[in-house]
Parts: structure tokens; C-alpha cells; sequence
């Protein structure tokens, strides 16, 4: 069996190899042979949802592969996983069986070897096209904290609130978090209503319960947890990036009226919980490994992290060079024809905290992260005002709107938006690869 050693890169990450899946090499795709990312889908003749790999503009099934046998080497409990109605099963095995199975993946869908070559003959078998199937949330959620690790989002944010002092001193020791809401968590593809909800749009009169007005998205990235560090246990630094299974694009619908009403002095609540979006596909942090990135360089004079959080590793390669984009159609643009177009474009890199970091300080208490869990990083901005993932930055709160070709402007969210996230990963020497998209339209509230 091919096991490839942590950190390190191997054969499913050379560039040169090719997929007998046609489609995989187009150069556009964000899913060639050299991602294979997670997720679980459901065709339209079964309720029963199954794990699946994408590869092109294909799914492989993998209960029709494992049920073919292309697994038996991986052992059964590997095989029974794979077979599974979730990915929590493999999320429990953890990291070192997951890269095993997308290494069997990667010799399975490739032109030259004998795994291939089997394997093509059976394409009707374990092939499904991706827009044959409805794509679920990748895992069962259990728990989901969304952190704020961009120290440009928490700054122009803070400026916005608090003029003289807009970064807490807090920010530069903690990783600041609060736990969010797992039960409204969705794939992308599906609708957000707008929520109701308490806001005080007039200090001197008294707060109103109606449909926000400032709906807002924040463009971040999302950490599905593998393995399981029991209650009282912590876990070190240097074992965080096992922890990590993959990464997905997150959006946390936030209703800024609702928030900044309700928000001290115990965080968010309401005006994030109606609803999560994520992308179906799970980049795993192994199809990651060409695109790792040192952690953001602390300016001078900031305190170093203090040890629990600190260690050469996860400063030299911790976080992952992504570039992450929000583009945005109305209903006037759809209706229109004119296709939506890009408000910002941002660097995952840029983020003040790692994601080991992040689970480090989680587990720092004892808490017990379990498999499926979800780590938000938080806004992912950047010091460039292109770079602002967020309409309440990028509107400076209203006071700048969005321009949009169909003549309208945007200062927040209005009925009818379609909000699209993509992130791609690319290096000289790597294959190009991407993270398929994070959408949803923004529907009326309820009346
Ligand atoms: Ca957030």
C-alpha cells in the first residue's frame, strides 16, 4: 500500500500524471487528479446519501468502488467506511487512513496504471455525473465554532464601532471565537431567507423586531476536525495538523442590524445562527500540501503567540496559499443576462492565526473536538480594499455602496442576490486545484 509520509509530497501530487477521466485535465477545472476532495452526495433515484470523490466533472462513488473491491487492500474497516451514508466514520479514523484512501483514489482514476485501467472498464459503475447528484453538507455536524483570524477584517470592523480603539488588546494573544449554530449549517445551492430579528435602528426610541436590512455575507474558510482528543485533553501544536481533515468555503450570513444590537456583551447569536453555507467538497489538507504558506509575519512590536501557540513548523508552513474570491448577481443582473461579477479577492495566507493554531487553542482548556467538527477561520480580508471580504467592510457600513452593472448599488444583501465564493490553490511545479463553489440566494423574509 502506498502510505505517504505527513508533510511530505508523493505521487498523487505529481503534476504530470493524467486522469483516464477525460475532463480532469481540463484547465479550468478545479478538480483534477491532483485534488480528489470529499464529500457526500445523493442521486435522485436513493434517499440513502453516499460518500463520493470528485474528479472533473464526475463523482466516484465510492460504495460502488469499494463494492468492486478497489479498496479490499485498505483493510475492511476502511472499505466499511467507505460505504458509509457520511464521512463522520472516515473522520474518525483520522488522517493517516484518509490519505491511504485518497491515494487508492488517485491510482484508481489514473491513465497509467493497472488500478486504472480496471477501473475504466467499470466507469458506468462507480462514475456519476456531479450534475446528476444533489451534493449534502460533507459531515454531520456536531459542533461549530467560527473564529475572527484576520486581524485586517477585526480592525476595520472594530474602526467602524469603535473609532478610538478599534482592535481589542486581547487580539494579537488570543484567537477570538464564539460557538456558533451546527443544526442550520447548508450545502451550497441553498436558499437563505432573510432574518427577523431585534434591532434598534433609532438609539432614542425603543428596538423593533423586523426583517434585517443589513444582511451580509463573510467570505471565510471552513476546517472539518478528524480524530478525537478526549474531554481534559489538549492538543499540542504539533500535532494539530493531523487534526485538520480538509478545508471548505464558508459563508456566515451575518445580519449586521440584529448583531450590533444583540452582540455585547456575549458575542453573536441570533444574527449569525438562521444560516451557514459551506462547499460540498472537502480539499484535504494532503491535496493542500504543494500550497503550503508560512504564517502571516507579525509586525514589529506585536507579541510573539505565547508557547502553547508558538512553533517553528506551523510558523514556517502552518497555513495554505488560497486565493479566495466573492462575486455577486442580482435578480436584475440574472434577468438581465449580464452574469455576476467580482467584489473582492482575497489571501487565505493572510490570516493572522493558522487553523493548528486555532485547534490548539480550542483543546487548550481540555474541550474535546470530535470528528465532523467545524472550524470557522473567520472574515478572511486583507490589507487591500479589493481584498475585503465582507459588504460592511467593503461599504465602509453604507457609507460607500457597490457599484453593480445592472445600475443598482449594494450596501448590503437585497431578495434575489445569488453570493458565490470560489477559492483555487496554483504554483509553478503543482497542478492547479480549486474548491468548486459556495453559493446561496438571498430569499424575503417570512411575512
Ligand atoms: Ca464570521
Amino acid at each position: 500500500m502506498q502510505r505517504q509520509a505527513p508533510g511530505g509530497l508523493d505521487e498523487t501530487h505529481d503534476p504530470a500524471h493524467r486522469s483516464w477521466v477525460a475532463l480532469a485535465q481540463a484547465p479550468e477545472t478545479d478538480f483534477p487528479l491532483q485534488n480528489l476532495p470529499f464529500g457526500v452526495f445523493r442521486h435522485d433515484f436513493e434517499e440513502r446519501p453516499r460518500v463520493g470523490i470528485a474528479i472533473g466533472d464526475y463523482v466516484l462513488d465510492c460504495l460502488a468502488v469499494a463494492r468492486g473491491g478497489f479498496f479490499d487492500y485498505l483493510g475492511p474497516v476502511v472499505s466499511d467506511v467507505l460505504q458509509s451514508w457520511s464521512l463522520n466514520a472516515l473522520l474518525a479514523l483520522g488522517r493517516t487512513e484518509a490519505r491511504a484512501v485518497r491515494a487508492a483514489a488517485s491510482r484508481l482514476l489514473r491513465a497509467d496504471t493497472p488500478e486504472g485501467a480496471r477501473a475504466q472498464e467499470m466507469r458506468d459503475a462507480i462514475l456519476v455525473r456531479a450534475d446528476r447528484v444533489s451534493m449534502l453538507v460533507p459531515a454531520e455536524i456536531g459542533d461549530y465554532t467560527d473564529f475572527y483570524a484576520s486581524v485586517f477584517h477585526a480592525t476595520n470592523v472594530g474602526a467602524m464601532f469603535r473609532p478610538d480603539n478599534p482592535l481589542l488588546p486581547n487580539y494579537k494573544y488570543v484567537p477570538v471565537g464564539y460557538h456558533g449554530r451546527a443544526s442550520s449549517i447548508v450545502a451550497s445551492g441553498t436558499n437563505v431567507r432573510r432574518p427577523s430579528g431585534q434591532s434598534r435602528p433609532d438609539p432614542d426610541a425603543p428596538p423593533v423586531f423586523v426583517p434585517s436590512k443589513s444582511l451580509d455575507y463573510e467570505l471565510e474558510v471552513g476546517a472539518l476536525i478528524c480524530g478525537e482528543n478526549a474531554l481534559g485533553e489538549t492538543v499540542p501544536l504539533a500535532q494539530a495538523q493531523e487534526r485538520l481533515f480538509g478545508l471548505v468555503l464558508l459563508n456566515d450570513w451575518s445580519a449586521r442590524d440584529i448583531q450590533s444590537w444583540e452582540y455585547q456583551p456575549l458575542g453573536p447569536f441570533l444574527s449569525k445562527s438562521f444560516a451557514t453555507t459551506v462547499s460540498p467538497w472537502v480539499v484535504t489538507l494532503d491535496a493542500l500540501e504543494p500550497f503550503r504558506a508560512g504564517a502571516c509575519t507579525r509586525p514589529a512590536g506585536d507579541p510573539a503567540p505565547l508557547p502553547y501557540l508558538s512553533d517553528a513548523a506551523d510558523q514556517a508552513r502552518g497555513t495554505f496559499d488560497i486565493t479566495l474570491e466573492v462575486w455577486l448577481e442580482s435578480a436584475a443582473m440574472r434577468d438581465a443576462g449580464l452574469g455576476a461579477i467580482r467584489l473582492s479577492r482575497g489571501q487565505f495566507s493572510s490570516m493572522y492565526w493558522t487553523f493548528g493554531q486555532l485547534v490548539t487553542h480550542h483543546a487548550s482548556n481540555g474541550c474535546n473536538l470530535r470528528p465532523g467538527d467545524l472550524l470557522g477561520s473567520g472574515t478572511v480580508s486583507g490589507a487591500e480594499a479589493g481584498s475585503r471580504g465582507c459588504l460592511l467592510e467593503l461599504a465602509r457600513r453604507g457609507a460607500e455602496p457597490v457599484s453593480l452593472p445592472s445600475g443598482e448599488t449594494r450596501a448590503f444583501l437585497a431578495d434575489g442576490d445569488d453570493v458565490i465564493f470560489r477559492g483555487w490553490c496554483e504554483r509553478k511545479g503543482a497542478a492547479r486545484i480549486g474548491f468548486g463553489e459556495c453559493r446561496g440566494v438571498v430569499r424575503a423574509a417570512s411575512p
